[in-house]
């Protein structure tokens, strides 16, 4: 090639030696999305980043659990749309603090003020100052973020308004939109399409204490059938019991029998 930057477009020959000049440069490198975590692999880079302590990995987990920054779909640990956005909050403003190294350094310097090896008001005051500036740039800066309302299928029946999803401390539920006048709430039943086995009633999507979901009945508990595995319109060949979708850690969904006493059945009960 020559040294020269020409722009004109170079005469080829038949025989005119080709070269890739600096393909690397030019080819976009697109990085591939980080697998879910699971509880046991997150607190395995926590580890090896040298992030929290063993008395601390579940209470974090538990937290962002707890504040819906994440949402269990089996064993995957999934970011919710809350958890993104708060992400992205803190990378813009916060970005020194949430920096990875940043956190590490001072988990030791935490260690070092419990072993009596530094000064807990210097290590505080190095910290504070910074995170103070921050918090008043952040403060004036961010702007109040409205979630998306959704307006469900449900009516009030105080005021006849389609009840809308709101998030509260405990997870979302249903309201009417005609707050202040109309202050009614209801849980909110997250219908997956199927009747249940047991009641012909509908059966829900719930979430468990520890925010894994389940599919319990709309007539609990009236009726107390509940599943771990997805509820599927589909019946049992031997028995005609509606069939459970079960999904293995690879992810390989299998059909089983809701009925326990059914040769098709693998149930595993919840409780
Ligand atoms: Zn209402
Ligand atoms: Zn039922
Ligand atoms: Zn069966």
């Amino acid at each position: 090639m020559s040294e020269e930057k020409s722009k004109k477009v170079p005469l080829l020959t038949k025989g005119t030696a080709l070269s890739l000049v600096k393909v690397d440069e030019a080819v976009q490198h697109f990085t591939e999305p980080p697998a879910y975590f699971t509880e046991a692999t997150l607190v395995k880079e926590l580890e090896d980043r040298g992030i929290g302590r063993p008395s601390t990995y579940s209470p974090i987990i538990q937290t962002i659990l707890a504040r819906d920054y994440i949402a269990k779909e089996g064993k995957k640990l999934m970011p919710t749309e809350l958890g993104i956005l708060t992400m992205d909050l803190l990378d813009q403003y916060f970005k020194q603090i949430i920096d990875v190294p940043f956190s590490a350094k001072m988990e030791s310097e935490l260690d070092a003020i419990g072993e009596h090896k530094a000064d807990k008001t210097k290590v505080l005051s190095e910290f504070y100052k910074p995170f103070a500036a921050a918090l008043e740039v952040a403060d004036k800066e961010i702007p109040v973020v409205e979630m998306p309302v959704i307006v469900t299928d449900v009516k009030c029946e105080k005021c006849g308004r389609m009840m809308v999803i709101k998030e509260g401390r405990h997870g979302k539920f249903l309201a009417c939109p005609g707050f202040p006048e109309c202050r009614n709430t209801k849980p909110l039943l997250n219908k997956i399409g199927v009747k249940c086995p047991q009641c012909g009633g509908d059966i829900i999507e719930r979430r468990s204490k520890t925010r894994r979901v389940f599919y319990g009945c709309s007539n609990y508990p009236n009726c107390k059938f509940t599943t771990w595995d997805k509820p599927v319109n589909s019946f049992c060949p031997k028995c005609n019991s509606i069939m459970l979708e079960h999904v293995d850690r690879n992810g390989k969904k299998t059909l089983h029998c809701s009925n326990e006493k059914c040769e098709l059945s693998s149930l595993k009960k919840k409780k």
